[in-house]
């Protein structure tokens, strides 16, 4: 069974590299994750990359994390009241006071539960997790407290300034998610500004705008930081509707 799944994430990583081979991966149907693959190392990789390679000083920076304050700090973190299933995950750092200015959105590549996302973040040898969690019923796990930074994005600076949402997503491409799904994505997002003081949403489909921040893009995804599917094309193609429905809520422009 690990051979399938390497076998897996060795296809997905082959269409990846040969953007010519792209096209063929949309036609091709794709093995759906077992329950028991779901928690496999594999699995964790593929849906969240955490990739150590990208954050070298995490090590240390683990080491240190317990004697860390946010002494001084003025920012003040909350967390989302529309979550019905908190699922503290071990795998985080702290955000050492910074500003959260960022919404990182991505696709989990399975419909998993919120339960099943966290006893994956639970598991020791998964060294990853998200923030927030949103299943195909439109439920919302936590599992890193805003206040910290979470191993998401396969980017330190980026999940230290971003909240992370994995949303559940078909296990091929191109990944679609649910609407039930879609509409709690857009409650949480709404919900994350609002409270800590984002007043526009904005998506740029420049990738060095969305990294750098550029023209007050504030939206990035997985795919500007690794070499990664996520967060899919479904989800891609409505991060404009995303922003505007969040915009609508706000009040914003
Ligand atoms: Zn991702």
């Amino acid at each position: 069974m690990k051979r399938t799944v390497r076998m897996f994430a060795w296809l997905l990583c082959l269409c990846m590299v040969f953007p010519m081979l792209v096209s063929c991966a949309k036609t091709e149907e794709v093995k759906e994750f077992t329950a028991e693959e779901l928690q496999s190392e594999e699995y964790a990789e593929f849906v969240n990359g955490y990739d150590p390679e990208n954050d070298t000083d995490l090590d240390a920076e683990r080491a240190s994390a317990e004697d860390e304050t946010l002494a001084g700090t003025s920012v003040q973190y909350s967390n989302s009241k529309l979550v019905s299933c908190p699922m503290p995950s071990p795998h985080k750092s702290s955000r050492n006071g910074q500003k959260i200015d960022t919404i990182t959105i991505h696709m989990m590549g399975g419909q998993l539960t919120v339960e099943t996302l966290g006893r994956l973040y639970s598991s020791a040898s998964s060294q990853t997790s998200s923030n927030y969690g949103i299943d195909k019923d439109g439920r919302i796990g936590m599992y890193v407290d805003e206040k910290d930074r979470s191993w998401s994005s396969s980017n330190k600076a980026n999940d230290m300034r971003a909240v992370t949402i994995e949303v559940a997503s078909d296990p091929f491409a191109p990944y679609a998610v649910s609407d039930k799904a879609y509409a709690a994505l857009i409650r949480l997002v709404t919900d994350v500004c609002q409270r800590n003081g984002i007043k526009k949403l904005v998506w740029s489909t420049d990738k060095n705008e969305r990294i750098q921040h550029k023209n007050g893009a504030n939206m990035t995804i997985h795919s500007d930081f690794a070499n990664k599917a996520c967060p899919g094309e479904y989800l891609l193609d409505r991060m404009d509707d995303i922003a505007a429905e969040v915009n609508k809520n706000l009040g914003a422009e």
